[in-house]
């Protein structure tokens, strides 16, 4: 069943599909139900809603000019390796670091990627303002991918300073987004960005819109931001 459904999806989304991706993804889904009855780790625990609300709509943001490319990718917030893990398993050239603050999270990863094979994949248990100021990891991706952690203005405060001048970062967001982005613009120039595009993706095999805000980092962040752990969500930029 994997295969049909997300081979159909990959086909909408004009990406390729083989059967490496598969035995992954189908790894990937048995780990997420195994370890969901231990840990809490997704909501979601059905398998074609798996297939579609996790996978599929981590790779919305790639086309077919991404495939190959080398790219440097951190997940903030990644959870249960949401959109970070899918995004690997679709280009094996990538070199993705997938970031959470719960641990039991991080350590379930840790076991993805070993039983998933998966190389150039790096674990941070910690917050991201901690590590958005840690000159190991600040301004060193190329990209930097988010889903369900914070509104907009707050999580561009969490997410902009790891990303590298000329690189983006890309927000996954629902449908009605327009009063966030709106209320969101002038912290967004604060931290360096600007955004460039807001893509609106049906999900296949559902009803969803899906839509991708890209912010693209057009001078380095001010050495204030982020602020301590904390700040961003209790005092947001305005
Ligand atoms: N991105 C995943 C997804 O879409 O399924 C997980 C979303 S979950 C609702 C939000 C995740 O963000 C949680 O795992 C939480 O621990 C993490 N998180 C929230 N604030 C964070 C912060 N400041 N630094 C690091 N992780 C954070």
């Amino acid at each position: 069943m994997t295969k049909e459904i997300l081979k159909d999806g990959f086909n909408k989304l004009n990406l390729s599909y083989d059967s490496i991706k598969n035995e992954k993804f189908e790894k990937y889904k048995n780990l997420l139900k195994e370890w969901n009855q231990k840990i809490n780790i997704t909501a979601i625990n059905d398998d074609e809603e798996i297939y579609i609300k996790h996978f599929l709509d981590s790779v919305i943001i790639l086309d077919k000019n991404m495939e190959n490319e080398k790219k440097r990718i951190i997940d903030i917030g990644t959870g249960g390796g949401f959109p970070g893990v899918p995004l690997k398993i679709s280009n094996s050239n990538y070199e993705v670091t997938l970031l959470d603050s719960l641990k039991k999270r991080i350590d379930f990863l840790s076991i993805v990627i070993k039983e998933l094979d998966l190389k150039d994949m790096h674990l941070i248990h910690g917050r991201a303002e901690d590590f958005g100021q840690d000159k190991n990891y600040r301004e060193e991706y190329d990209i930097c991918v988010s889903r369900a952690v914070a509104q907009l203005n707050v999580l561009s405060e969490l997410c902009i300073p790891f990303v590298k001048v000329g690189g983006y970062f890309a927000a996954y967001k629902s449908e009605n987004i327009a009063e966030e982005i709106n209320s969101s613009k002038s912290a967004i120039a604060k931290l360096g960005g600007k955004i460039t595009e807001v893509k609106e993706i049906k999900l296949p095999g559902s009803d969803i819109v899906r839509k991708i805000v890209i912010i693209e980092k057009i001078k380095n962040t001010d050495k204030i931001y982020p602020r301590k752990a904390g700040k961003p969500s209790k005092d947001p930029l305005i």
